[in-house]
């Protein structure tokens, strides 16, 4: 078990990417918090992985909120005793904030994406820093490295965000024993289900393994950062694409 006896909260946990990261945290050990808006989703991820050999709660949380944040944080710790592991997952995509070039969409997806992202940190920092221990993974993107004609430019912006954003956390941190990095997946189902065939089928041509990827994918890089066998990286980038940056 490569996380036993930890314990973890995953935001966005209750669907895609963040739901294939809990269920694997809780197969490899660790107690883990679903914090989502999607209420009905959290609870049935928990209530799955609590009926078999795992050990999950679902704590409604929007991570925009700090108030949500505190919250989130004092229940964790007075439900499992403490917090090893904080993965920065919740987002959303472009497409959930219409016309690319409206103010209100461009401070909404930073706000979901980026500022969530201090959000966490800072109060997740401050409940592992009275361990002297912690793990924090940053979910990024391939846009937080390059732009994308049909991205939407705000969705790179915040990408960008969370991948600079980690290395001033990693240094900030570090002195107190925790560990914030990065990771940056490509293409993948969850988020472009609400694509049209005609753009999945260009970023499969685009891919050089010539497919979308799979959420457990990236849910085993998370898992090693997450882990002690990562004791000693902090600051660094997992990229998870398939190829796509490398060309
Ligand atoms: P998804 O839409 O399946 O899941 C995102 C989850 O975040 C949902 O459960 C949603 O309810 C939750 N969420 C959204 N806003 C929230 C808020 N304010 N508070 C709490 N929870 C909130 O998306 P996904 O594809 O699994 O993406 C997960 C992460 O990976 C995101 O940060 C996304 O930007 C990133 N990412 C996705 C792709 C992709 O192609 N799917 C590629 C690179 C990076």
């Amino acid at each position: 078990m490569r996380l036993k006896d930890k314990v973890a909260i995953v935001t966005g946990g209750a669907h895609g990417m963040g739901e294939a990261e809990v269920r694997l945290f809780a197969e490899q050990g660790a107690a883990v918090v679903i914090a989502d808006l999607l209420d009905k989703e959290g609870e049935a991820v928990a209530a799955d992985i609590n009926a078999g050999q795992g050990r999950a709660r679902f704590v409604r949380t929007d991570v925009t909120s700090e108030a949500d944040w505190q919250r989130l944080i004092a229940e964790t710790v007075a439900t499992y005793g403490k917090l090893d592991i904080l993965v920065n997952n919740a987002g959303i995509s472009g497409s959930a904030v219409g016309d690319v070039d409206l103010l209100a969409g461009w401070q909404r997806i930073m706000n979901v994406n980026a500022t969530s992202v201090f959000l966490g940190t800072k109060h997740a920092a401050a409940a592992m820093a009275k361990a002297g221990r912690g793990s924090i993974v940053n979910i990024s993107s391939i846009m937080g490295f390059v732009g994308s004609e049909d991205s939407h430019p705000g969705y790179a912006a915040s990408k960008g965000a969370v991948r600079i954003y980690t290395k001033a956390a990693a240094a900030k941190y570090g002195p107190m024993g925790i560990r914030v990095n990065s990771v940056h997946p490509g293409f993948m189902p969850p988020m472009l289900n609400a694509t049209n065939q005609a753009g999945r089928a260009s970023k499969i041509a685009a891919t050089p393994l010539r497919r979308l990827g799979e959420p457990i994918e990236v849910a085993y890089g998370v898992l090693f950062l997450a882990s002690d066998e990562a004791s000693f990286v902090t600051g660094t980038e997992l990229v998870i694409d398939g190829g796509y940056i490398a060309q």
